[in-house]
């Protein structure tokens, strides 16, 4: 059985960002250091900061000062406005790219456009993006119809980092026939689109797709669908525990690909499982 692992599988650099950063606000901390949610979509990884002194929250009620580290997913200005209010110490460690989806949506926003963000309503991202405007932005996700839209002259798209290109596209198309004028800033991000294209292509050569990073993870996900939909048996895992020998029977050629928050180890951990198997 021959085992080809994807380009690009693993943490892009926006996370391998957040999490140095994360690491050395842990190891300087005192044991305030905070993140709201997982700093990253991984488990294993989360576990390991919080060994070293990073905590999780789900709220900003659970803490008084100390440091906050701001996730690769950013967060919405009213947040950043809380914490600060709390005299809490910022780390931004938001990916530059999602920054630049924050500022494009702003700056659609200022120009008078009706903002439309394609990509998952509860996904951190998204509120990040939406987060970071005066008023109501609307969010598709890109596989269903248009939901209703406000009354709009003028419309503007940015795009949740992680998204297919298909998604983006199917909302512009939709809302052309709903406008004369369209501004789209395509926000995806060059490591996601790379991985999604070589994870397809690897998809296509196989005869299996182990897509392995946390289930809570939206690319990771996304990725397992796009081999799915490629017509390739593919399953998602966590980490090589999960693999079932059956899943070789007849097998000749596997394919492994990662999320972009799934550390290099747990790949590799996976590869090694499956040249046992
Ligand atoms: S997937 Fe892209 S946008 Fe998201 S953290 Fe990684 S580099 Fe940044």
């Amino acid at each position: 059985m021959k085992v080809i692992v994807a380009e690009g599988a693993g943490f892009c650099f926006g996370v391998k960002r957040a999490l140095k950063m994360a690491f050395e606000a842990a190891r300087k901390g005192d044991g305030t250091v905070v993140t709201l949610g997982a700093i990253i979509h991984n488990p294993q990884v989360v576990a390991r900061l919080e060994r070293e002194g990073l905590r999780v929250v789900k709220n900003l009620d659970e803490v008084e000062g100390g440091t906050l580290v701001v996730r690769s997913h950013g967060l919405p200005r009213g947040v950043l406005a809380e914490a600060e209010a709390k005299g809490m110490e910022i780390v931004d460690a938001t990916c530059p790219f999602v920054k630049q989806a924050q500022e494009r949506a702003a700056q659609l926003e200022r120009e008078g456009h009706a903002v439309v963000v394609v990509g998952e309503k509860d996904h951190p991202e998204v509120l990040s993006i939406t987060g970071s405007l005066e008023g109501i932005a609307t969010v598709v996700d890109g596989t269903a119809k248009l939901p209703e839209l406000p009354e709009a002259k003028r419309y503007g798209v940015v795009c949740q980092t992680t998204q297919p290109q298909e998604h983006l596209s199917a909302v512009v198309l939709d809302l052309l026939s709903k406008s004369r004028e369209i501004k789209v800033f395509n926000t995806i991000c060059e490591a996601t689109f790379e991985r999604q294209e070589s994870a397809l292509q690897t998809a296509r050569e196989v005869d299996l797709m182990l897509v392995v990073g946390g289930r809570n993870s939206a690319n990771t996900r996304r990725l397992w669908e796009l081999c799915r939909d490629a017509g390739c048996d593919a399953y998602h895992i966590e980490t090589a525990d999960e693999l079932e020998p059956e899943w070789f029977e007849k097998k000749h050629q596997v394919g492994i690909t990662g999320g972009a928050s799934t550390p290099q180890w747990i790949v590799d951990d996976v590869v090694a499982a499956v040249e046992r198997i």
